[in-house]
């Protein structure tokens, strides 16, 4: 009982470990300590558990949905599908979620939801049932909502589940016009967004390209500028794990190593993503694949040589028991928490090494949720009233450059300039500005305050001042 009780206390840290950062980073601003106190704290939690029909008898689910910010609305997150969630867990994501919508400027407060299962050992009708009970169960409850709150997908769910949440929605909510707001991550054919999909793995990808963009921070780590050659280990060949390594590939990186829960492989000379994709989809397993050296010791993985890694699976995965044996100079944080404190300080204060914290480097995600909402709000697809104005604009321009200058441009040239922006452009374009712009505003406070260690701290103090100033404007705090 009472390992029982040692092993439950060690499980349900990551929320405190959340607070401890945020706890340090209020250090750096100057709020009353009871608005701190209402930031910080989840507002709402909300535990419930329903029965489903299995086999000939009946099962109870334990689910969460946990509401931890209001200072806007709706409140948005992902809902995790693991048989590892628990409350902790799940208050600890809806915190992040606050935290990362403050930072990339999208104007919702944190939510995150958890169904304690394993996916993977229920037949789809059975993940239906449990999608759409869990569902009604928020509905009832007012938890949910296109201007309440706004679930997603997280670990263990994808456009599947989502699309299952808008229609139960929607079925209860007979007329409401913008009832496909209820949820982000839906399949497109189904009043989703282009680039949703890839959009939180495109976001690491791009927060990891600026991170090596500044000559003078990379000098520090005794790394030169731009991502051109850099050795990266992937955790993780999940949707968010699959697309950050894509894009890193795409940005000129080269992925010499990917870990799963199954072990891991390397191959210094490089990996191609997509054959080790297909090798694991084949085989069941990442281990065997063609020319790289596998480990069955799924950790070993994240300790062989490289520049950047990217923990793009859970929360916990670099803790004090490995960070010494990381050869990584930067972490790039694709999942939530995957770094505890102490790990943190070791790696910036003993070996010399830079974070890229998740709050920032996942929120691709969210961002293009934000879009999603929007494109659902407004009832039309980005791009449909101005493409084609847009490519006549510029046909004419060209036209006329051509027949002043009597320059005529080739087919391709012209089709480059005359295009008008699809919707995946768009996105992709508030995305990656949305990534830039924001990696900029935390530099800048890293480097301008004093005493400032690492850049989660930076980051905090940019989502706390902005929190604050929400609160402020609600008129609820002086
Ligand atoms: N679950 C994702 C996250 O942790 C996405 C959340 C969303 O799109 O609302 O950021």
């Amino acid at each position: 009982m009472a390992n029982n009780n040692k092993a439950a206390m060690e499980e349900m840290h990551f929320f405190a470990d959340v607070c401890k950062n945020f706890d340090h980073a209020a250090k750096f601003t100057q709020h009353d300590a009871g608005l701190l106190d209402q930031i910080r704290s989840c507002n709402s939690v909300f535990r419930f558990r329903f029965p489903i029909r299995r086999g000939n008898g009946f099962e109870v689910i334990d689910a969460w949905r946990i509401e931890h910010s209001h200072h806007q609305s709706p409140t948005k997150g992902g809902i995790r599908y693991s048989e590892m969630v628990n409350e902790d867990e799940v208050m600890a994501l809806a915190a992040l979620m606050t935290y990362k919508c403050a930072i990339v400027n999208v104007p919702f407060g944190g939510a995150k939801g958890g169904i304690k299962i394993n996916p993977k050992e229920y037949t789809v009708q059975e993940l239906e049932n449990i999608t759409r009970r869990y569902t009604v169960e928020l509905t009832k409850k007012n938890f949910i909502g296109p201007s309440i709150d706004v679930p997603a997908p997280d670990y263990g769910s994808g456009e599947r589940e989502m699309s299952w949440i808008a229609d139960t929605y929607a079925t209860m909510n007979p007329g409401q016009l913008d009832a496909m707001g209820v949820v982000t991550g839906k399949p497109i054919a189904l009043h989703g967004i282009a680039g949703r999909r890839e959009a939180t793995g495109r976001g690491v990808a791009i927060a990891a390209r600026e991170c090596v963009s500044f000559a003078e921070d990379m000098e520090k780590l005794g790394l030169t500028a731009g991502l051109e050659g850099k050795k990266v280990i992937v955790q993780g060949l999940g949707n968010v794990g699959y697309y950050s390594a894509k894009y890193l590939a795409e940005f000129g990186a080269t992925i010499v190593g990917i870990c799963e829960f199954e072990g891991a492989i390397y191959n210094a000379d490089g990996l191609d993503y997509d054959a080790v994709f297909q090798h694991r989809k084949a085989t069941g397993s990442l281990l065997n694949f063609p020319g790289a050296t596998s480990f069955e010791n799924s950790g070993e993985g994240l300790e062989q040589p490289c520049d950047i890694l990217v923990p793009a699976a859970l929360e916990n995965q670099i803790t004090i028991d490995n960070i010494r044996r990381i050869k990584a100079k930067i972490i790039v944080e694709g999942a939530n928490g995957p770094t505890t404190p102490e790990a943190e300080a070791i790696f910036y204060e003993e070996m010399g090494g830079f974070i890229v914290p998740d709050m920032y480097a996942n929120a691709g995600g969210v961002t293009v949720s934000y879009f999603e909402w929007l494109k659902n709000l407004s009832h039309v697809a980005f791009g449909r009233m101005n493409r084609r104005f847009e490519e006549n604009s510029n046909k004419n321009i060209v036209n006329m450059v051509e027949s002043i200058t009597g320059v005529n441009l080739s087919d391709s040239q012209r089709a480059t300039i005359v295009k008008g922006a699809s919707e995946l452009e768009l996105v992709n374009s508030g995305l990656e500005d949305t990534m830039i712009r924001s990696y900029h505003e935390i530099r800048e406070t890293f480097v301008s305050t004093e005493g400032i260690d690492t850049l989660r701290t930076a980051a905090f103090v940019g989502a706390i001042n902005k929190i604050a100033v929400s609160y402020q404007n609600l008129g609820i705090w002086p």
